[in-house]
Order: structure tokens, then sequence, then C-alpha cells
């Protein structure tokens, strides 16, 4: 579990308040490691990492006055934050986010299975998953990174090059984005009542109220155009498919088994061709298409994000003994939810909230949300 948060636009003087307001909500995520990175209006970029709270990097005097701080020179047009839960790798400021190879300064939430794979070529061995993609997708381009993406990934990087903003997702990891009145700023994170919550608190409006969920297989890039306002252009992308098993068949009547445990033969074939008429798919990837770093963008509807009562949240589609197996503690409080099963809030397939808790944020005016995993 990460959580990632970041508003990307017109600088203004509420931005670092939004910012640090959801870095702060998102350590619910992830409490191992924090990281910021920051974009300003000329395209320079830096980013620090550190073990601990957001409130270790927050409050270092160089974090608070240089790269968040009022003085600096052309501010800051994009900030970025990563919460770290640790799962590939151990808990060091080297394993923190965001990496960065040849210009690609990425965020990742969620765990691959396959991050052995997707570093091959490389010099070094990566300790991380998260960080094996930042490389592959700097060395072999995005369309290559995602078709080869088994597992969960939402992510968030900055493309230096390009001087974009870039999300992708595949469906996985819930991550949701709004814009502030005219598109001047672009405000997203892991979960809805982060921007709901820290837009409430800094008066920032966000444009007709509305939040969107970044679309699976769909690579989102933004930039900010000559009129100052925030420019979102889509591509589709070819997600990752699992190699067809091998299906070996033998009995007594054959005496034998066809697999030979190595390589197929072509009387093998002939045989179970004419025993079972038909063949196992080929175990071999074709090999990738290798895509552009960028592929051409075009223009897509965004997916409009309805937020979930917090009624239709507490109706539960399980019994109360599968809900008690699946759920032991509130993921605010940290109570055990024993006697909670009527009121609590079921957010995901690991997280629920107390019926306090939940309570609590209907009061607060902050819904929570339903995501899929995190
Ligand atoms: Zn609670």
């Amino acid at each position: 579990m990460c959580g990632i948060v970041g508003i990307f636009g017109e600088p203004g003087g509420k931005n670092v308040k939004v910012f640090t307001d959801m870095l702060q909500m998102d350590v619910i995520r992830g409490w191992d490691s924090t990281g910021i990175a920051v974009v300003d209006k000329k395209g320079t970029w830096e980013y620090t990492k550190n073990v601990g709270l957001p409130q270790v990097i927050l409050s270092d005097h160089q974090v608070k006055h240089g790269m968040l701080g009022h003085k600096r020179g052309p501010a800051q047009m994009l900030i970025l934050g990563h919460n770290r839960a640790a799962t590939k790798g151990g808990v060091s400021i080297d394993n923190a986010h965001p990496f960065e190879h040849n210009g690609i300064i990425l965020v990742h939430n969620g765990t691959l299975f396959n991050w052995e794979s997707i570093q091959q070529g490389a010099e070094q061995r990566f300790p991380t998953d998260s960080e094996a993609i930042c490389w592959h997708i700097s060395k072999h381009g995005v369309a290559s990174m995602y078709e080869k993406m088994d597992g969960a990934a939402m992510l968030v990087w900055w493309d230096d090059e390009h001087g974009r903003l870039n999300f992708l997702s595949n469906g996985k990891r819930s991550f949701l984005y709004g814009y502030t009145e005219g598109r001047k700023q672009l405000v997203f994170a892991s979960e809805a009542w982060f921007i709901k919550g820290a837009c409430k608190r800094n008066q920032m409006e966000l444009e007709d109220d509305k939040l969107y969920k970044v679309d699976d297989h769909v690579h989102w890039q933004f930039r900010v155009s000559r009129k100052g306002r925030v420019v979102g252009e889509a591509a589709d992308l070819q997600p990752f498919r699992a190699t067809a098993p091998i299906i070996c068949k033998g009995g007594p009547e054959r005496g034998k088994t066809v697999w030979n445990g190595n390589t197929w033969s072509d009387s093998d074939q002939a045989e179970w061709d004419e025993q079972w008429g038909i063949w196992p798919s080929s175990a071999v990837n074709e090999p990738h298409q290798a895509g552009k770093l960028v592929p051409v963008a075009g223009t897509k509807e965004p997916e409009l994000f309805t937020d979930p009562s917090l009624d239709v949240l507490r109706k539960k589609d399980i019994p109360e003994n599968i809900f008690h197996k699946m759920y032991d503690k509130c993921t605010f409080c940290k109570n055990e939810l024993t006697h909670d099963y009527e009121d609590a809030v079921i957010l995901d397939d690991y997280e629920a909230a107390c019926g306090l808790c939940s309570s609590l944020s209907e009061l607060e005016g902050i819904r929570m949300v339903s995501g899929k995993g995190v």
C-alpha cells in the first residue's frame, strides 16, 4: 500500500498548502518513507526523499524554504508526493520514491509480479519493482513497459524531455483527479477525500465540483497551454497478456506422456494432434513492439468519478463472519471492528473504517471512497 498526491499547473499561494495537506492525509496509505518532486515553469526539476513520515521531510529547512518555499524563483508548476509502504525492497532512502532515470521522475503505487524480467539489459539490478519500471520507461518507452506490466500499477511521472506530466493505470489501484476553476490547476491523489478535504480546507474550488478516474489502459499526458490552462491528452495502450499455460495430457492407452519436459518433437505434435485435435499455445513470449517514449496523443473524454454515498458503502454484500475474517481493524483509528459490522464502511478489499470514523468523515463533509485495493 502506497499513496500518491500532487498538484500541477499555474503556481499559486494555495498550491503548496493543498499539497502538504494531501501529503499528510496520504500517510494512512504508507508511513515507511516520503518523497517530494518539484518542477518549476522553466522545467527545472528536483526531488527529495527520506525514510519516515511526511513531517520529516516537510520540516526540513531546505525543503520548507527551498523546494516548497515562496522565495523560489519561477515557482512550482508541479508538486508531486509519494508515501511508501514497503513491499518489494527494504525501507531505505534509496528505495523511497521518486526514482529518476534519464529524465523520467516516477512514483508508483502497486506491486509487480515480473519485476525481474522488466530490468533485463540494465547495467545494475534494481532493488525495487518501481525503480525497474522507471528505468524501463526511460530506456524502452511507455508502450513497452505497459504491455509487460503484470501486477498492479498506478504510475505518475514527469517526463523532462517532453515537459509532460503522465498518468498511467492498469485499473488495480484507485486514483482521482480534478481541475480547479478555469483549469488553472490539476489536483490529483490516490483517494478522493484527500482532494476534497485539502481543497475545502484551503478554499480551492474544483471545476463543477467534479473528479475523474484515470481510465484503465490509457496513457494520460498533461501540459500547461500558453494561456495557462492544464490540457490533457490521451492514448490507448496494449495491456499485459499472460502467456497461455502449457497443458500436458497422457493416459494408460498412450503408454507414455507426450511432454518430455523440455521440447516438443514433430512426432509428438503429430501424435498430439491425432489424439486430441488441439495443440497448446506457445509458451514463448512474442517479441514486444518497442514503443516510442510518448505515444501519439489524442483527445479522449475523461471518465467521471461518482462518489458513492456512505449509505451505499455501508451496505455489506458479504455476511458478518466473512467480514470479520477480511477486516480486523479500522484503517483510521486502528480499533478492532468486532462490533462494527452494521456501521462499518468497506473501503476496498483490504481496508474498512469503523462506524465512528465513517460518521466523523460524514460530519466533516468528506466522503470516503470505495477503491479496488491499495
Ligand atoms: Zn475507526
